[in-house]
């Protein structure tokens, strides 16, 4: 880190307590940006965690996704994003309109949405999932057959796991999904003793190639407890710098330079003092889709 980026960061926090502010900023981000933050972790926990603070602003440093989250299990707490156009493709992928046609389709089934979705979406669904607890939300349904949004690559896996029917939308994380399974061969060929995490958003084939298939807290906890000193991390590449600096004398590889996710690294130090200052980009969930979307977040939270 620079000079520069020292000093933002100093001001960032500075301001960050006179405002009573809490930063979070995802596992994705750029660095120096976890490094401001107060936490940083993947979308959920940090949304929870932010819940139990007393803050009055909550400033997410992730995409709007993310942002609709923190709203949701913090509605009066003010939400604000550094960068409000940094939305997620995989998210995106899915419309109310088009998920409304695909229930038609499959009357009675219900569905379960990853939580990489919009508010919208949530509300729409019936129960939520994470990477981490898909299985278990899954298998505490008691039907047979289940829609399951909006991640193709992930619910190709998760196939692999159940015995129950899924029916999945076609959306996948263009980031996740740039890594081949040859990228994972020829690194073993380099490195034959690394043990390979890759992350479930990755394509079934790379997953079927994985030491360990885990969400990003996933990652970090089995690199810090696992006795190999070598990983090839299938996720995007915001982790490493971390998963480096928590692991002394274990060494990381990406899976692939290209795992990049380009609306992870929109936000910069500058944006997160800009929005600190005024206090716009403010992210709202109209009450009517956060007390349907609340309820598909809390069933998950009763079964797992
Ligand atoms: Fe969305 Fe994938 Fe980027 Fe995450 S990494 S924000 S799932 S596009």
């Amino acid at each position: 880190m620079d000079g520069k980026d020292e000093a933002l960061i100093r001001d960032i926090r500075r301001l960050a307590a006179e405002k009573n502010a809490v930063i979070l900023a995802h596992n994705y981000q750029r660095y120096e940006v976890q490094q401001a933050a107060d936490l940083f972790g993947d979308s959920l926990g940090l949304s929870r965690q932010a819940a139990e603070t007393s803050a009055r602003m909550i400033v997410f440093a992730g995409v709007f996704f993310m942002a609709e989250s923190a709203k949701i299990l913090s509605p009066q707490k003010k939400v604000v994003m550094p960068v409000l156009e940094a939305g997620c493709p995989l998210a995106d992928t899915l419309t109310v309109e088009s998920l409304r046609a695909l229930k038609e389709e499959h009357p009675g089934a219900p569905v379960v949405c990853y939580i990489n979705t919009n508010a919208a979406i949530k509300a729409e669904c019936d129960i939520c999932c994470t990477s981490a607890n898909m299985l278990q939300v899954v298998e505490s349904l008691p039907d047979e057959k289940l829609l399951f949004v909006p991640d193709k690559n992930m619910g190709r896996y998760l196939q692999t796991q159940t015995s129950k029917e899924l029916i999945l939308w076609k959306g996948v994380c263009p980031t996740h999904h740039r890594l081949k399974k040859e990228h994972i061969l020829e690194l073993r060929r380099r490195h034959p003793e690394a043990k390979f995490i890759a992350h479930p958003e990755c394509r079934l084939d790379v997953l079927e190639l994985a030491d360990a298939i885990r969400s990003t807290t996933g990652f970090f906890k089995y690199a810090a407890e696992s006795d190999a000193t070598e990983f090839i991390i299938g996720t995007e590449t915001g982790v490493l710098p971390r998963m480096r600096e928590v692991n002394p004398g274990k060494t990381f590889y990406a899976a692939s330079e290209e795992m990049v996710c380009p609306n992870m690294k929109m936000t910069t130090l500058e944006d997160v003092l800009s929005v600190l200052e005024t206090e716009e980009n403010e992210v709202d969930v109209p009450a009517d889709i956060r007390e349907k979307a609340v309820k598909a977040l809390e069933r998950m939270l009763a079964v797992t």
